[in-house]
């Protein structure tokens, strides 16, 4: 009888660093890395219980790191628990982001830096410091950014958080054509309208979860579930040839 083999898939003996890992799609994310086997260092300015439990449940592997994102000062201490713990970091995934919603006309320079420094500025720095020691070592990894829908579309009274994620998109592929012949790949997720804290002010404003949901080809908000698939796939083996893309998990938003 034929098997499938899916090892192309695996990312048992990989290690994973993922931002934002308390909740939301950093959550999901971790806890689709450790189904598919990987040892995996979930990183947030608070406790990871909840992700750690889930985690737990099927005896993966993970330890938590605290560290506040806002400012790149962190990385090293990032860097020396990560390694401590497991070893080598062999995937990173950028996922930790924020948005401020306000008038254009309104938004302070505090916001904004907040916004910027978080979303963008932190995301290179990050990828910087994996990709020098990737480089040095000769032995590759893995980049996966967190995009938006705002990488492509304007968005509606959030233009810090815009701007930095279409420069997510731009960095991707900015990295990757640096990156690439070094066996790193860099590629970015570009999530759809998702049931997070991040979209909780949106979804309990009738009227634009109304807009929202009509304009959804699959008729629903997405699940950090949603994007576990993309983001094994984008860590594994079988995306070794992919490279300064950014997927959409969006249920059709972009199709419309
Ligand atoms: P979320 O639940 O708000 O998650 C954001 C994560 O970033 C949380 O873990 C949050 O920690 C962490 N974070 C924020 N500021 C931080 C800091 N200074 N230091 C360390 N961690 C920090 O929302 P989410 O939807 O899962 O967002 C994850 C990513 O997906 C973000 O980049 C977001 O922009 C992106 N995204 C989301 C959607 C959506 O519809 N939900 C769509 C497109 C893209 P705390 O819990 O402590 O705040």
């Amino acid at each position: 009888m034929f098997e499938p083999d899916l090892s192309m898939f695996s990312l048992v003996g990989k290690t994973a660093l993922v931002t934002g890992a308390n909740t939301g799609l950093g959550q999901g994310i971790c806890v689709a890395f450790a189904q598919a086997g990987a040892n995996v260092i979930g990183v947030a300015r608070r406790s990871c219980a909840e992700t750690a439990e889930k985690i737990a449940a099927f005896s993966g592997s993970f330890k938590e790191v605290i560290a506040d994102l806002s400012d790149s000062g962190v990385i090293p201490h990032i860097v020396e628990e990560a390694e401590k713990a497991f070893g080598r970091v062999d995937i990173l995934v950028n996922n930790a982001g924020i948005i401020k919603r306000c008038d254009a006309v309104d938004v302070t320079e505090e916001d904004w830096d907040a916004v910027i420094d978080l979303n963008e500025r932190m995301v290179f720095f990050l990828s910087q410091t994996f990709a020098k020691k990737w480089i040095a070592d000769g032995k590759g990894g893995k980049i996966i950014n967190i995009a938006s829908m705002l990488s492509y579309q304007g968005g509606i009274r959030v233009p810090a958080y815009t701007s930095s994620k279409s420069a997510v998109l731009g960095l991707t592929r900015a990295l990757a054509n640096e990156w690439a012949s070094h066996n790193i790949n860099v590629n970015a997720i570009a999530p759809g309208y998702m049931a997070t804290n991040n979209t909780s002010n949106l979804r309990s404003d009738d009227q634009r979860s109304a807009e929202i949901l009509g304009r959804i080809p699959a008729g629903r908000w997405g699940t950090p579930a949603d994007v576990a698939g993309a983001a094994v796939f984008l860590a594994s083996d079988a995306a070794a040839y992919v490279h300064g893309f950014t997927i959409a998990v969006d249920g059709g938003w972009l199709a419309r």
